[in-house]
């Protein structure tokens, strides 16, 4: 279902109008600076937009985890600074969204203000009717442009939205839901998705979902270990997951050809032991040694079906990518998927490491998801709750 978005609105439904915006705050602090402000800088297309067009700008996020109180360790306050020299103007911190309606009111046309952690009040994740009315006070009409949270049924994402009109997607939820519907709805063909990453129980649902729907599943990182166990080969010490081993040989069956593992792999006896690592064909681990990257051989085969793809999704790097010499996996796939890309291919990344296995190379790619649980759920085919909640187109 096609969802009304942020452009979509005349400029009567924007000006003057308190849009009460969920964005994603959500980053990295370290002694109260923000170390990574990629999330904020993402937030601002349509922070700026809604300023230009005369809208009163109130935001809400969460931070981290607290435990459904307030936590100084994870205020909102602390990214004020940060975020008002990205935006280039001052920003008003309300503390508590129950008393804080007033303080919107008193905003200008083009003001700017952000509400304390949402998950400092436990409705928030109980998706709590009486906290989204107090949510719903401080707007005219809502905006989601937290795509990474539209997973989760929480008061912010999900019960505010049903409680102002307009409610729309801002443009960076646009963007996901354009490129990764995208991918559901009628891909270019060859379409090759690429699986890695450390574990298959995070990803069977994603692998189910995208084996009918893919030209071919190229399989890499600790994941290949498990079906390399269940075609009996040995795995040596990898990382392996025994409990999954006989859905690893299910899926072997169900797929047939369209499910390629690894030729080769990269070894070494232990992760500290990186000088003394090796390259071995699949069916040559020996017992000690563990896999940390694929192959070369490996790396051509992939690299050789990539380019001639015409859409790719990747989530999940090749191997032990923060440890180099095993990064060289994760970077030949990268760099495949850009020249794909330069030969017309689609091409999009999710996840969390895969997404930073791409830093800098952005530009070059289609499209990065930054939604991590919230793209792998949205390919699973599963409806997710702060996106349904919002009105249809
Ligand atoms: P994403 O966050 O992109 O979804 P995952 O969290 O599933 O990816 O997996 C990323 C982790 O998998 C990385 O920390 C990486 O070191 C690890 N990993 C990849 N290959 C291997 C391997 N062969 N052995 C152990 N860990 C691996
Ligand atoms: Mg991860």
């Amino acid at each position: 279902m096609k969802k009304r978005r942020l452009r979509d609105l005349p400029p009567q439904a924007l000006d003057g109008k308190r849009a009460l915006t969920r964005v994603d705050f959500n980053v990295p602090l370290k002694n109260g600076r923000v170390t990574d402000d990629t999330r904020l800088r993402a937030s601002l297309p349509t922070i700026k937009y809604l300023r230009d067009k005369g809208a009163r700008v109130v935001l809400l996020s969460h931070l981290g985890r607290p435990k459904g109180g307030p936590d100084p360790q994870y205020s909102l306050k602390q990214i004020v600074p940060d975020f008002e020299r990205l935006l280039g103007a001052p920003v008003e911190f309300i503390p508590d969204p129950v008393a804080g309606a007033a303080a919107t009111r008193h905003l200008t046309r083009g003001g700017v203000a952000l509400v304390e952690n949402t998950r400092f009040w436990p409705g928030e994740e109980k998706n709590d009717p009486e906290l989204a009315k107090a949510f719903a006070a401080l707007g005219d009409l809502y905006v989601n442009d937290a795509f990474g949270s539209a997973h989760r049924a929480h008061a912010s994402t999900e019960a505010v939205a049903h409680l102002l009109k307009p409610a729309v997607a801002g443009f960076l939820m646009e963007e996901e839901l354009t490129y990764l519907g995208q991918l559901l709805a009628n891909p270019k063909r060859p379409f090759i998705a690429v699986l890695g990453g450390a574990k298959i129980s995070g990803k069977i649902d994603v692998i189910r979902a995208l084996l009918p729907k893919v030209d071919e599943l190229l399989i890499g990182g600790a994941m290949a270990c498990t079906f390399f166990a269940a075609m009996g080969l040995e795995v040596g010490s990898s990382l392996v997951e025994p409990d999954r081993i006989a859905l690893a040989k299910e899926l072997l069956v169900a797929s047939g050809k369209q499910l390629i593992l690894p030729r080769g792999a990269v070894i070494a006896p232990s992760l500290e032991q990186a000088r003394e690592s090796k390259s071995v064909p699949a069916h040559a681990i020996p017992k000690g040694w563990a896999v940390f990257d694929i192959d070369e051989s490996t790396q051509h085969d992939f690299g050789a079906r990539l380019v001639r793809a015409k859409t790719i999704f990747w989530n999940g790097p090749m191997g032990v990518f923060e440890t180099p010499p095993f990064d060289a996996g994760t970077r030949a796939i990268a760099n495949a998927l850009v020249d794909a890309g330069k030969k017309g291919a689609v091409t999009v990344v999710g996840g969390g490491d895969s997404v930073a296995a791409v830093a800098g190379m952005e530009d070059k790619l289609t499209h990065v998801s930054t939604g991590g649980g919230a793209s792998l759920e949205f390919l699973e085919g599963k409806e997710l709750p702060g996106v349904a909640a919002l009105e249809n187109a």
